[in-house]
């Protein structure tokens, strides 16, 4: 059994339509580029990520 994938490397705003890439080198998100476009969405927006719930990047299985 493969174990399932629990960190995304992708993200998006169910808010303003940003969306971000995981930058596994730098740790960090970034804006993901999509058909040569930034995914920025909007600067103000209190993102609501669409991975919410769904993943707990630092859970430890027991
Ligand atoms: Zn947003």
């Amino acid at each position: 059994m493969e174990p399932q994938l629990r960190r995304p490397t992708r993200r998006a705003c169910e808010r303003c339509g940003r969306v971000e890439r995981w930058d596994a080198d730098a740790a960090t998100w970034r804006v993901a580029t999509e058909d040569g476009e930034k995914q920025i969405g909007s600067p103000f927006c209190i993102h609501e990520w669409d991975i919410n719930g769904r993943f707990a990047p630092f859970e430890e299985m027991v």
